[in-house]
């Protein structure tokens, strides 16, 4: 059995995932706050467990329960496989430093950063004495290397989530039985990110002029392109534990 817990699963990327993986062999075990009824009907279809939780990964408790919720539902025996998935994501605030809502900003580092943290750690603990392929996956951003004016709380969470992925590795790579763990840049996605994107005020983000041409001109990844690649690669060997990589690379990879 292969199990897989995705976080913001209900639209963008994270469906697109959680659709892929309903399949025979799986269980899936998702998080948003607005349950994605078409999926738990494909599954029922399917008679393939999927677990969908309705929390507010802004507020650290409710990850913990999250987290520990789907612990209680999962046996794992020698032949399995288990992946962590941090998906979900905000961009807002966007607006210059000077005038970032603070309140704004806390939920969006408790929700891109604190709780992918609780969540990973969690599930380190919880599966260390495991031999068995175990992987965290930390959807990061382009944007982590990338300063782009107005983005200076999402640029931070996902550089944030980054270093949290390299110093997990490193501890990672000293125990006996390690979870891999990597962050993924997955390129530019038609999602509701980016049509909130397009549709932010040019004084707040002058970049946005930008993001429509590239939109016009038919350049952003399908979100279902982008969740094969990385399915494909989720539990390669060739990936390095600890390593930030971009969905080129990824590509190069042997895909
Ligand atoms: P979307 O906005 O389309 O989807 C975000 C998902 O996160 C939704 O399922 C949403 O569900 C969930 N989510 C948002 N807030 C919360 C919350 N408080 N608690 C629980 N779940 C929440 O985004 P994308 O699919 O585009 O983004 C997915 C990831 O990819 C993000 O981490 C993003 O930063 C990253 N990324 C995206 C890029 C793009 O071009 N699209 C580019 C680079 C990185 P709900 O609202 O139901 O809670």
């Amino acid at each position: 059995m292969d199990y897989y817990i995705i976080t913001g699963a209900s639209r963008g990327i994270g469906e697109a995932l959680t659709h892929k993986l309903i399949k025979p062999g799986n269980t899936l075990f998702a998080v948003s706050r607005n349950m994605n009824e078409d999926l738990v009907e494909l599954a029922a279809g399917l008679n393939v467990p999927l677990f969908y939780f309705e929390y507010d990964l802004c507020f650290r408790e409710q990850a913990e329960l999250f987290i520990n919720e789907v612990f209680k539902h999962i046996q794992l025996s020698d032949h399995d496989r288990i992946a962590l998935i941090n998906n979900a994501g905000m961009l807002e605030p966007v607006a210059p430093l000077k005038s970032i809502d603070f309140a704004l900003a806390e939920k969006h580092l408790d929700l891109n950063f604190l709780t992918p943290l609780v969540l990973s750690s969690v599930f380190i603990s919880k599966t260390s004495a495991l031999k068995i392929p175990k992987v965290i996956l930390n959807i990061s951003s382009g944007a982590a290397f990338i300063p782009y004016s107005g983005w200076s709380v999402y640029c931070s969470s996902k550089a944030g989530l980054d270093m949290l992925t390299k110093v997990a590795g490193l501890e990672q790579n000293a125990e006996k039985y390690p979870v891999k763990i990597f962050a993924l840049a997955p390129g530019i996605i038609e999602t509701t990110m980016q049509e909130t994107i397009r549709k932010t005020e040019n004084d707040k983000f002058p970049e946005r002029d930008n993001f429509i041409k590239l939109y016009e001109e038919g350049k952003l990844a399908k979100p279902d392109d982008v969740a094969g690649l990385i399915l494909e690669t989720l539990f390669s060997n060739s990936i390095i534990s600890g390593s930030v990589i971009t969905i080129d690379q990824l590509k190069e990879i042997g895909i």
